[in-house]
């Protein structure tokens, strides 16, 4: 499982030129400093900005500090195997359909 910490306002971030998350890379803005890696020993350090910083902390604020996060792309297209009929639009209602 990788651990992922941020420390807001950290000192360490100076030294980082972009941010980890959107990738600005205007120094100013880099304050957090972000550890990605096993706890107590991060494989990876690295500067966050100062707005990314906050959405992370937002998230940690609402669902709690432990975290177990997956992200997935939504599916908004059919793929070609799902689609069974010839022909057929699956995101539009059937015409001659009335209730
Ligand atoms: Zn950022």
């Amino acid at each position: 499982m990788t651990f992922v910490r941020l420390t807001r306002h950290a000192p360490e971030a100076q030294n980082a030129t972009t941010c980890a998350v959107c990738g600005t890379a205007d120094a100013r803005q880099l304050t957090d400093h972000l550890q990605v890696g096993t706890p107590g020993a991060p494989q990876q350090d690295a500067g966050v900005c100062e707005a990314c910083g906050g959405v992370i902390n937002q998230m940690a604020d609402k669902y709690g500090p432990q975290v177990t996060m997956v992200v997935d792309q939504a599916q908004t297209q059919a793929s070609e195997r799902e689609i069974t009929v010839p022909g057929a639009q699956p995101s539009k209602p059937e015409a001659g359909e009335s209730h």
